[in-house]
């Protein structure tokens, strides 16, 4: 039967000496570094597994426990025909865990010829005296270095006295049969025969060889193999003539070649070559780790440059050793110039974004040092007058200090208006939601311009809901919204005139409208209303305003996620009707007793 034995490589030399005396059976050996000195990854194991299981009619997998997947991974196989020997580590299988343990309660570190020769660097570096903390082995309680010759004389006693030296411990030699690994061998070749026989009863045929060398012609991929000295190219895929415009034998000449001539050029050659020979060098000296997997650029045969990314294998021969490296050459240029219009797309974006991050930065800045420059000698200004205008008595000092208040005060609200304004266009104008109570809120600001209808000779009309109508907003912004549009409608509605406030509830709103019979807004004109600075161009002459009140409205109801819109009224004036959604409930506790629950339809009049 063709069985493929799944080494680790600590164990390598023994299952060599070991399948000659296993004459009736074909064996292949795939080696995989020992997990305990690297850094052995699930992927590298299943891939050694894959190999075997697909190119052999049994796996044997020698390998211990201590990889932390590999007992998961071999679940993965159900169907195959895998089997693991018994023993959670090398130890075990080579002499029993028996043994094992008595070694280890003597506080023995044991050592076979591979670990104190071909790794012993990694040995050192994990408990001698390279480790950052000195001689961790004897400082562990660790009293003696055992070493096992499974072959005659080997390891030599000099190699195991320096090994020793190096980790400050004595040493003993032990020679060892290979009699116990041997045993676990044969009774899993033994179930692996059984279960090859109930296979093929039940139909199960032994799988074939892996890819056919044909498929090679077809693929956009390109192999070569490279002999096991890591020397000359022994084949590639013809196909590497129709997708990189180089002939096989221009390839064969150039590719491990130090000299830039020709045939596969090379952006980097020196750095590519000294990689790929030192991936060799150590799969060949030291055991396979990883594949080498490399990207670089080359000139193609019709002068192009184009991305390449490498791929390099070791191929093991039946016996274990490595026979052949086996490679991939794949063209990945237009993946690389993708990935590169990402990158410059994404720092391009960054860019802006950083430009724009400083411009909103720069002009917070400059609005806030604009609102402190106005706002500082208005201050004292609108104190000083006001202070005067309740001192004085006298005409026409005192008519002068409420003209200067008046003055100012418009002049801080406009201050105001073009900070929010501000803050709107850069994005940092906030909202503070809290539960409020619509028809008090309003009620409160009608109460607020009573002495400015009165003065207007003007009547008001609150129409609202029977019920309290509680919703989050923030009490502040809704405030200046209502003022707005209710100082709009004083501004523009002619003495005698009525101004009507509706406040209630959708199934999905609050509605507020402010109606007046002033003298209406023209169609053409209701498009641009809420634009800042849109003045009608009959009111610029006659009365005072920057067209930022409606504006700043439409802001404030938007950030409410609420609308607002202007019609015209049935016979003359204008309606103002906007939105805040109600949609999220206002918690029991936040409907403070304090409101009325019902009010009577309010009427402020003047004579
Ligand atoms: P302003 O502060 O200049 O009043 P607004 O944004 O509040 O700015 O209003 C913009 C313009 O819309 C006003 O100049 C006026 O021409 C018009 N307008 C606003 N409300 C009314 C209204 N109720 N009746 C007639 N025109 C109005």
């Amino acid at each position: 039967m063709k069985i493929g034995l799944v080494t680790c490589a600590s164990m390598l030399d023994q299952v060599r000496q070991i399948v000659p005396l296993i004459p009736q059976d074909q064996f292949v050996i795939y080696p995989v570094l020992p997990c305990c000195l690297f850094a052995i990854s699930g992927d590298t194991i299943r891939n050694q597994v894959d190999k075997s299981v697909l190119a052999n009619e049994a796996t044997i997998i020698i390998y211990g426990s201590c990889h932390p997947e590999l007992n998961s991974l071999l679940d993965m196989y159900c169907d195959s025909n895998i089997r693991k020997i018994e023993g959670n580590n090398c130890w075990e299988m080579l002499l029993g865990p028996e043994r094992v343990e008595k070694y280890l309660s003597q506080n023995s570190w044991l050592g076979n010829n591979s670990f104190l020769t071909k790794w012993n660097r990694e040995v050192s570096k994990s408990f001698g005296s390279e480790t950052r903390n000195g001689q961790v082995a004897s400082s562990c309680g660790i009293e003696e270095l055992t070493a096992f010759r499974f072959e005659s004389n080997q390891p030599d006693e000099e190699i195991v006295k320096r090994e020793a030296q190096k980790a400050g411990l004595p040493y003993s030699i032990h020679n060892e049969s290979l009699d116990y690994l041997k045993n676990l061998i044969q009774s899993a070749i033994d179930k692996a025969h059984i279960e090859n026989e109930a296979r093929i009863t039940s139909g199960l045929s032994p799988k074939a060889e892996l890819i056919p060398l044909s498929l090679l012609e077809t693929m956009k991929e390109i192999i070569y193999i490279i002999d096991n000295s890591g020397s000359t190219v022994t084949f590639i895929s013809p196909i590497i003539e129709k997708l990189l415009s180089i002939t096989t034998k221009e390839f064969k000449m150039t590719f491990l070649s130090t000299q830039n001539k020709g045939g596969y050029l090379y952006k980097k050659r020196s750095q590519i070559i000294s990689k790929r020979s030192a991936f060799i060098t150590d799969c060949l000296e030291r055991g396979f780790e990883d594949p080498l997997k490399i990207e670089y650029q080359i000139i193609n045969g019709k002068g192009e440059c184009r991305w390449i990314r490498e791929t390099l294998n070791p191929q093991f021969k039946a016996d274990g050793s490595i026979g052949a490296f086996a490679g991939r050459i794949e063209d990945i240029t237009e993946w690389k110039t993708t990935e590169q219009q990402l990158t410059d797309l994404y720092q391009n974006e960054a860019s802006l974004r950083h430009e724009l991050e400083t411009q909103i930065q720069n002009r917070i800045e400059f609005t806030r040092a604009l609102v402190h420059e106005l706002k500082t000698p208005l201050t004292p200004i609108m104190a000083a007058s006001d202070t005067l205008s309740s001192g004085l008595k006298q005409e026409p000092w005192l008519n002068l200090a409420q003209n200067i208040n008046k003055g100012a005060f418009n002049l801080n609200k406009r201050i105001d208006e073009l900070l929010d304004l501000a803050r709107g266009e850069i994005g940092v104008l906030q909202i503070k939601k809290i539960p409020i109570e619509c028809i008090e809120l309003s009620a409160d600001i009608i109460q607020y311009i009573d002495a400015k209808l009165r003065k207007a000779n003007l009547r008001l009309v609150f129409e609202h809901d029977e019920n309290t109508i509680f919703i989050e907003a923030d009490p502040d912004r809704l405030r200046q919204v209502l003022l707005n549009l209710l100082s709009n409608a004083i501004k523009y509605t002619p003495g005698s005139g009525l101004i009507k406030i509706k406040c209630f509830r959708t199934s999905t709103d609050v509605v507020f409208q402010i109606i007046d019979s002033g003298i209406g807004i023209s169609s053409s004109d209701m498009a641009y209303l809420f634009e800042p600075y849109h003045r009608l161009e009959r009111d610029r002459e006659r009365f005072d305003g920057m067209g930022l009140g409606l504006a700043l409205s439409k802001r404030f109801v938007e950030l409410h996620g609420g609308r607002i819109w202007v019609e015209n009224a049935n016979e003359h004036g204008s309606i103002f009707t906007f939105t805040i959604p109600t949609l999220t409930p206002v918690k029991p506790e936040h409907l403070k007793l304090g409101y009325k629950n019902k009010r009577k339809p309010y009427e402020a009049a003047v004579n």
